[in-house]
């Protein structure tokens, strides 16, 4: 056979590997974006995640995990007006004999925050119900054993995907912090609506966009700032930093690790 018969199926075969490779990318893309996001406090949601990992590490998704489980530092809860400052991730973990004054956030919830959050919290769920808009408390305060089990359960689930378990310890922190590590373990973050990336489809998060940082609350985990924070964008996260600290970030587009000037 001649060089010249070879060549229209050399040509076919060039083709058909480019077809191929742009299938598998979408659906490398379409598997990303369907996946359930998992929070450190909704069980259901831990167990019915798919954690597509070859397929995710394959489109560059998860670039932004972090490749080794940090030794976190402890802090202590500051004394001073700074105590709504303090960074909390998998670098940096309260002392876990601190101890949160606890209030129910909207009576018969069930959800409680840190007494001096949750004031805050009730001034700015007044202010939205006043225009119409409901912030449905859907988490708060999370004790250290049960987010420990979550996070533990978050690390099943990435065994069962396939992953080593030093690789889904590793990688369950993109979704679930490690005891300690958590705001939720001190009442400081609240979750409002609903779990889920449609959140942010809302006219309760429109409303959290605009008048959030009025009432001292960030955005904590956005799409753009995951390869700082190492956590998945959670647009009902909200953490209360203070109104100056919320004005600032908020107008300069950094998170609170920016902020601080703390980053890993
Ligand atoms: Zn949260």
């Amino acid at each position: 056979m001649n060089i010249k018969k070879l060549l229209p199926l050399a040509m076919i075969i060039i083709i058909a590997m480019l077809v191929a490779f742009f299938v598998s990318y979408k659906i490398t893309v379409a598997v990303r974006t369907s996946s359930q996001p998992v929070t450190e406090e909704t069980t259901a949601a831990v167990e019915e995640t798919t954690v597509n990992t070859e397929e995710t590490t394959a489109s560059g998704n998860i670039a932004v995990e972090l490749t080794e489980i940090p030794t976190p530092k402890k802090v202590t809860m500051p004394a001073d007006e700074s105590w709504c400052l303090v960074l909390l991730n998998a670098y940096y973990k309260m002392d876990s004999s601190y101890e949160p004054q606890l209030t129910e956030v909207v009576e018969g919830t069930g959800i409680y925050l840190d007494s001096r959050v949750a004031e805050k919290f009730i001034q700015m769920y007044n202010a939205a119900l006043s225009d119409s808009v409901t912030l449905t408390p859907a988490s708060g305060y999370v004790s250290l054993d049960r987010q420990t089990r979550n996070y533990d359960k978050q690390v099943e689930s990435l065994i069962a995907s396939g992953l080593s378990e030093e690789q889904s310890k590793v990688q369950a922190i993109f979704y679930v912090l490690p005891e300690g590590c958590s705001e939720h373990n001190y009442g400081l973050a609240i979750d409002i609506g609903w779990i889920a990336d449609s959140f942010a489809d809302s006219p309760a998060y429109s409303w959290l966009k605009k008048h959030a940082a009025e009432y001292g609350f960030i955005e904590r985990y956005t799409a753009d700032k995951e390869g700082i924070t190492h956590y998945q964008a959670s647009p009902w996260h909200w953490r209360y930093v203070g109104v100056d600290a919320a004005k600032a970030m908020k107008a300069d587009n950094l998170c609170l690790e920016e902020y601080l000037g703390k980053l890993n």
